[in-house]
């Protein structure tokens, strides 16, 4: 395992010796994430599988995973998102070449000889898992939006169990109404 901030590597080298490399990133060390962080304390747990595919391109078989804290952009407060990012990267040259590559391969442009940044790469995984609006799941979101415009199954399930917080409240009010 290494533990890297900006580690270089010969991509084209690593995919001829297959090498895969693993480790961890700080998440505040990624200056383009970490300014969407609510808080960016922890890490980023990567594999990197550099190698060749049936067609003798070099690819990258990455997987990234973290838990992003993100703001919700329904009510604010902070909300974590899993992050479990793989796939597959071919490297290439040149645009001819990215445009001839089959759809589920992502074309990663490099020159011959360029070394590549490991955490760019990981950072670039966790950007790209991160949608537009990032939102709570309904029901779980402390909006008052949504508690209004509950779906019917949430309905339901209120009904079946109650809101402890709701419970509470109301027996404030009721001690208080009543004297
Ligand atoms: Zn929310």
């Amino acid at each position: 395992m290494v533990r890297l901030t900006s580690e270089r590597v010969d991509p084209w080298l690593l995919a001829e010796q297959e090498k895969t490399l693993e480790g961890q990133i700080a998440l505040g060390t990624l200056s383009r994430l970490a300014p969407l962080l609510v808080e960016d304390s922890g890490e980023a747990a990567f594999v990197m599988e550099f190698g060749r595919d049936e067609h003798g391109r070099s690819v990258i078989r990455s997987s990234v995973k973290a838990e992003l804290r993100l703001e919700c952009q329904r009510c604010l407060h902070t909300m974590t998102l899993p992050v479990d990012a793989s796939g597959v990267l071919a490297l290439v040259r040149g645009p001819m070449e990215a445009e001839q590559l089959p759809a589920e391969l992502d074309p990663l442009l490099l020159q011959e000889n360029e070394s590549l940044e490991l955490a760019r790469l990981v950072e670039d995984e966790l950007l790209l898992s991160i949608p537009v609006s990032p939102r709570h799941e309904a029901g779980v979101c402390q909006s008052h939006e949504t508690a209004h415009a509950g779906e019917p199954v949430a309905e339901t399930s209120q009904e079946t169990a109650p809101n402890p917080f709701k419970v509470l409240a109301g027996l404030k009010t009721g001690s208080t109404d009543d004297s």
